[in-house]
């Protein structure tokens, strides 16, 4: 089964904690701060790579987490980073946004691609430490990674597409002309999903063909097999229309050809004006030399150039390869999906979504927002501890203890912060 649409999850890991430690030795009673910080979360990577074709993988494996950060220790070792999560995906993958389908990245290039980013990891509190305050009891969280919930979406990367009626002989030329190997047979859907091949033209000159599934009448509708898989010749820069010349099934060549275009122009009207070069095939067996030389006119009058050809005998393929590479060399290159949508930073939820919990005359608080507050402050500057304090008290946190019933004196902990509470 071919698979060219995944929507995935992916968690990138979280930042290791900084941590809070005092130097010890012995005979030394308490040495100074010497916390180490935390490590760096995995990231969620995405590479292209060239020997995959479908995104089969995907349907059975659907989330996909990075590592944390370590902590950091005391004597100033720092956390071990995540490792980054490279997934690789068949090369002409298109990343989208799941809510909004705008296209994050088109994984076309060489360039490794981040997709989500490991959080960083928080400060121990060695980096606290200041003339007048020795010995600081906190540290930094570390930051949460980036999740992101995605779709990918193949529109293989090939220069020329091969279009045409099933059994029109698509897939025996591919395997002429290329080391590739799709399967060829004397019946019509014999190829399921898409096929690439190298074609080399000549010296230093190759390009890539597909070879896709025949397309059908009203496969643009979705009849058959043929309309999901269109979108894979929507990048290709030449279309090489293979038609049945020879009438050996009956078909009127002329009829096949207006019907293919059709088909093409109604899934993307852009489709329709790309360069084509027509096949004519099975010349070799050529039973109504009339009606080829119709079909001949026809196509001329239309302006495409026409190449008679016998896959089956090679007869002229040689001299199409060579008019296809031609052809390309006076093209743009392979489109490339330009992003056209810049995920959000995570919302990280508002003083609001809070958790407050009392245990033992304790407050502890949690949640993303004050630990994504306690990670943008530093410490060690009284400008920031001011912002930081302004933060909190706008908050309208300490108006929910006070409702729970806070009192003066007890002990508040905001993660590895504490202090006393005070009206
Ligand atoms: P596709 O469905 O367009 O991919 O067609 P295939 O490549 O699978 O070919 C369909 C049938 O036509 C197979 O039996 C091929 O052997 C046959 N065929 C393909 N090209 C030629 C040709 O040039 N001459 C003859 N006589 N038969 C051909
Ligand atoms: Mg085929």
């Amino acid at each position: 089964m071919f698979v060219d649409k995944a929507t995935i999850t992916v968690a990138a890991g979280k930042g290791g904690n900084g941590a809070v430690a005092f130097h010890r030795e012995k005979y030394i009673a308490a040495g100074g701060p010497d916390g180490g910080d935390g490590g760096r979360g995995g990231s969620i990577v995405l590479v292209a790579d060239d020997n995959m074709s479908t995104l089969m993988d995907f349907r059975y494996k659907r989330k996909y987490v990075a590592p944390n950060g370590a902590d950091g220790q005391g004597g100033l070792k720092k956390g071990k980073d995540g490792a980054d999560l490279v997934i690789r995906v068949p090369r002409g993958t298109l990343v989208r946004d799941k809510e909004t389908g705008g296209i994050l990245q088109d994984i076309s290039g060489s360039e490794p691609w981040v997709l989500a980013k490991g959080g960083n990891g928080g400060w121990g509190n060695k980096h606290f430490a200041t003339p007048t305050r020795q010995a600081p009891r906190f540290a930094k969280p570390g930051l949460p990674g980036q999740r992101r919930e995605v779709t990918l979406e193949l529109k293989l990367l090939a220069d020329v597409g091969l279009a045409g009626f099933p059994n029109v002989g698509k897939s025996t030329l591919l395997s002429v002309v290329s080391k590739a190997h799709p399967k060829i047979a004397n019946y019509h859907f014999t190829t399921l999903y898409p096929n690439l091949g190298v074609v080399y033209a000549g010296e230093g000159s190759s390009f890539v063909m597909a070879d896709i599934p025949g397309i059908i009448e009203g496969a643009s509708e979705g009849a058959g097999l043929g309309h999901d898989f269109l979108r894979h010749i929507e990048r290709c820069r030449l279309i090489i229309h293979v038609v049945d010349a020879s009438g050996s099934e009956g078909r009127d060549p002329i009829a096949d050809f207006e019907a293919i275009n059709e088909e093409l122009a109604r899934y993307n009207a852009d489709l329709a004006s790309r360069p084509q070069i027509v096949a004519a095939n099975k010349c070799d067996i050529i039973t109504d030399p009339a009606g080829f030389e119709r079909f001949k006119a026809y196509i001329a009058e239309k302006g495409y150039p026409l190449y008679e050809i016998s896959a089956a005998t090679h007869q002229g393929v040689t001299e199409l390869v060579q008019a296809a590479a031609a052809k390309l060399a006076e093209l743009p290159p392979i489109q490339v999906f330009e992003p056209d949508y810049v995920a959000p930073e995570p919302t990280l939820g508002t003083a609001e979504d809070l958790t407050i919990r009392h245990e033992d005359g304790v407050w502890f608080v949690e949640g993303d927002w004050l630990e994504r507050l306690l990670g943008s402050v530093n410490f060690g500057d009284a400008e920031s501890r001011m912002y930081f304090d302004r933060a909190l008290r706008t908050s309208g946190l300490f108006e929910r203890m006070e409702e729970m019933g806070v009192a003066e004196g007890d002990t508040v902990c905001l993660y590895e912060l504490e202090f006393e509470y005070k009206k």
